[in-house]
């Protein structure tokens, strides 16, 4: 059987690699437009924030081990460009320009998502350089080293932006954030958010939302980004306002595309074609808490997606049961988690939302050392299920939010989440853990 993934990264190479462990006389086929495959995108705010590491410590396993070790036939520097379900063919062209087609039996689409660009004259300028492929990280870092580089303008304000500034900042590097909307993180609870803002000012970002952006222009001594009441200069701009999914090879084919144009899939990860399956930021999934779909791109998904394909190739019947949109970031000295809805969202999903914020503390009354953790909670008063929760903090925030992702994953009540027996010592929280409290209050509520 002829197993054929088109796209090398975290959902392409989980599956391919799973495959051949599962089956290893089964053909198993990478197509890759690019040279890199099987790389850590997550890490490359971090790495390029240090000068002295190399981009390239990045990748997680080489393609020559994909195809020596593993028997993968791995070919990059391939661009699959048209998909044929009727005779379960597909057809692209190598970076040399040489046409080429194969057969399958079992095809996946991995081909993941690429970054929005923003709608105005400039954006093809040296020094304009999104981040989403390791290719994009190597740029990035050269242009810095080469350019030196001193003022970095960003174009967005969601998570990999707020990563990228705090890596300009070690660099001591300026950094201008400007968005269009007016609201900054309009995801999160208000008074969290302006605690993330003033942990952004106090490191030296400057924050310009509500600013619609007109135009990029080369100028003598680099670039500048131009709204129609502000004007900022930069030796780089860095546009990061999110990610579309790469689906017109399957939209091309006469695959249903749903939610943000992501492949639809069902829980075993099969397409409206029955020998196509779609995984990764390019498929969409069942968000667990609505029921309904949804399109969150994010690393383990792509990962699990991987892996449950290569099952169901071989024969196996795995279901993935769906996302939270279970998320974690850093802002410079503070963790930011959400998992669930937050209210606005459970209200336009048809709950009747509650919420609460509370303060709670890092480590026990009196423990040295404690910093402030913040928690919202959203709860539904028709079934007392919890519906999401957000938290803010300096410690104790990022594995903290994977106990709310399990309860929403169980659809837990507030209440039986309200008794669930946490862990408690004074380094590590108070008795009644932050998440307990903000249960207890939210109890009120419901
Ligand atoms: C800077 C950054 C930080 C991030 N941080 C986090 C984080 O902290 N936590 C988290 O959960 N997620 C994070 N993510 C998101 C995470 O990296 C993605 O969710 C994950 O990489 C998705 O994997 P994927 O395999 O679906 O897609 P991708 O990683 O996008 O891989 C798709 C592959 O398909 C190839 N391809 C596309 N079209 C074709 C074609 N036609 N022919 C051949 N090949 C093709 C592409 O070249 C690419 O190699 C981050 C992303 C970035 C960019």
């Amino acid at each position: 059987m002829d197993f054929v993934v088109i796209g090398g990264d975290a959902a392409g190479m989980s599956a391919a690699s799973r495959a051949k462990r599962n089956r290893p006389d089964l053909n198993v086929t990478v197509l890759e437009k690019t040279g890199d495959v099987s790389y850590s995108a997550c890490g490359m705010p971090y790495n390029i924030a240090e000068p002295d590491m190399d981009i390239e410590d990045l990748v997680v396993r080489h393609a020559q081990v994909f195809r020596d070790k593993q028997g993968i036939n791995l070919l990059t520097g391939h661009c699959a460009e048209e998909l044929s379900p009727g005779d379960k063919t597909v057809s692209g062209r190598t970076s040399e320009g040489k046409v080429f087609h194969l057969s399958y039996d079992k095809l996946l689409i991995a081909t993941g998502a690429s970054p929005v660009m923003p709608d105005i004259p400039g954006t093809e300028l040296p020094g304009v350089i999104p981040l989403k492929t390791l290719d994009d990280g190597r740029k990035i870092k050269a242009f810095i080293k080469d350019r030196r580089v001193r003022r970095v303008v960003l174009i967005g304000m969601g998570y990999i932006a707020l990563e990228m500034c705090e890596a300009l900042r070690a660099m001591d590097i300026q950094a201008d954030m400007v968005k269009s909307r007016p609201t900054f993180l309009p995801w999160m609870n208000a008074d969290m958010a302006e605690v993330i803002r003033e942990e952004l000012e106090s490191n030296g970002v400057v924050l310009h939302p509500g600013h619609a952006l007109e135009r990029i222009e080369a100028s003598d001594d680099g670039l500048k980004l131009i709204c129609p009441d502000l004007t900022l200069d930069a030796d780089m701009i860095l546009p990061a306002m999110g990610v579309t999914p790469n689906s017109e090879l399957a939209a091309n084919a006469g695959i249903i595309t749903g939610i943000g144009n992501s492949i639809a899939v069902d829980t075993g990860l099969r397409t409206s074609d029955e020998n196509v399956f779609a995984a990764g930021d390019c498929a969409d999934a069942v968000h667990v808490v609505t029921g309904e779909k949804t399109w969150i791109p994010l690393a383990l998904r792509a990962n699990r997606g991987g892996w449950a394909v290569a099952d169901n190739v071989c024969g196996k019947d795995v279901r993935v049961h769906g996302t939270v949109g279970t998320a974690v970031f850093k802002v410079f000295d503070l963790q930011v988690a959400r998992a669930g809805l937050n209210a606005a969202e459970a209200t336009k999903a048809g709950f009747d939302p509650a919420e609460v914020m509370i303060r709670s503390r890092s480590r026990a009354h009196a423990h040295p050392g404690a910093s402030k953790i913040w928690v919202q909670m959203v709860g539904d008063k028709k079934t007392g299920c919890l519906l999401g929760v957000q938290m803010l903090g300096k410690e104790g925030v990022a594995h903290r939010i994977n106990a709310a992702a399990v309860a929403l994953h169980a659809r837990m009540t507030v209440e039986q989440f309200s008794q669930s027996d946490m862990a408690y010592a004074p380094p590590f929280g108070p008795v009644w853990d932050p998440l307990l409290t903000a249960a207890n209050q939210l109890l009120k509520k419901i």
